[in-house]
């Protein structure tokens, strides 16, 4: 059984960040970065907010630099996952997809959140054959061609703005009538000609059609949810982009979960409910979800990782 001082679960911002901070406090890190190593930044284009980065970056950049970043300190930085924990005492042991038993003092979770999905059937089987979560991983398909995207937040009009540059058409389709967007994405949006917003409005089925051996989307039946009318769009792919959920299955039953999911930290801190487990990033935000406040509470874990470890020995 390997023997850590701190492992970090993730790679996101939050993740590096602790990375950053626990190395250069001399705890030795060992960052397992997870199925996707970077995170959610590393699907998204150009990140214009991330301070520092004055022209913006691309994303799978910005988390290039913060790799090296953290390694450039010292931290160990391995490809792989955790996929069972057990916090029942300390030091927690937990193993990786590998087979690997780690034994750590204390613990970062910082496994952030995924793309969440509508829940109907035919989603299920049309993912991958028209239907997707990330416009910047798979809108190259749809050149010249008509999409859709659902959802009426930053990632939705994320998407369509992107979309918008290589499609014919992009029909952006929100339950209500607002979006929830940013005041700036939201005039990108309606000043991009050809995004043509269908409010009050959610799917009910994607329609597709057996091609040879694969198939294809070929429409959205679509319900008014105030008239309940329901009426079929023409398109070629659907875009899904109504939010997150966090990364947490592996600690259900281990550690204080709020009723989505969120892993419960002490306001203020980074702190869970069980002394020396630590959480940070979107796997403990339900609010801002940022790259920068993810990046901002992973240096608060690794402090108070640090805090923590100097006070058992007082
Ligand atoms: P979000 O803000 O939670 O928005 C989700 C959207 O999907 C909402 O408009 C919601 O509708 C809709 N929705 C949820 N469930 C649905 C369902 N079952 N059927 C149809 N529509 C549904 O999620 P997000 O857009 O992924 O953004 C998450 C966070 O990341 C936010 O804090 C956002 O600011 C941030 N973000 C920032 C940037 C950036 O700064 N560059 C980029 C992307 C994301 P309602 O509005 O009716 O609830």
């Amino acid at each position: 059984m390997e023997k850590v001082k701190t492992l970090i679960i993730g790679s996101g911002p939050a993740g590096y960040t602790a990375a950053i901070y626990a190395a250069r406090a001399d705890l030795k890190p060992v960052l397992y970065e997870g199925t996707q190593p970077g995170g959610q930044l590393t699907i998204t284009t150009d990140v214009d907010n991330f301070p520092g980065y004055h022209e913006g970056k691309k994303g799978s950049e910005i988390m290039e630099d913060l790799k090296k970043q953290a390694q450039r300190f010292g931290s160990d930085i391995r490809i792989g996952m955790i996929v069972e924990a057990d916090f029942s005492k300390r030091p927690f042991v937990c193993k990786t997809d590998e087979g690997k038993m780690i034994e750590a003092e204390t613990v970062i979770i910082s496994t952030g959140a995924s793309a969440r999905w509508l829940g109907i059937e035919s989603e299920k089987e049309y993912n991958g054959y028209g239907v997707s979560a990330c416009a910047t991983c798979d809108g190259f398909f749809y050149r010249g061609k008509t999409v859709a995207v659902i959802g009426g937040g930053d990632t939705a009009t994320e998407e369509a703005q992107y979309l918008s540059k290589l499609c014919k058409k992009v029909y952006l389709i929100h339950r209500r009538d607002e979006l929830r967007a940013s005041k700036v994405m939201q005039k990108r949006v309606f000043n991009t000609p050809n995004i043509e917003m269908v409010w009050n409005s959610v799917p009910i089925e994607i329609v597709g059609e057996q091609k040879g051996f694969s198939k294809a989307v070929t429409g959205v039946k679509i319900q008014n949810v105030q008239t309940n009318e329901t009426s079929t769009i023409a398109i070629d792919g659907i875009f899904i982009a109504i939010g997150h959920s966090p990364n947490t299955a592996i600690f259900k039953g281990q550690i204080d979960l709020d009723e989505q999911g969120y892993i419960k930290t002490t306001p203020g801190s980074t702190h869970t409910n069980i002394p020396g487990v630590f959480a940070a990033g979107d796997v403990q935000d339900p609010h801002y979800r940022q790259a920068i406040t993810a990046a901002g509470t992973g240096c608060m874990a690794a402090l108070d990782v640090e805090r923590f470890l100097a006070s058992l020995e007082d």
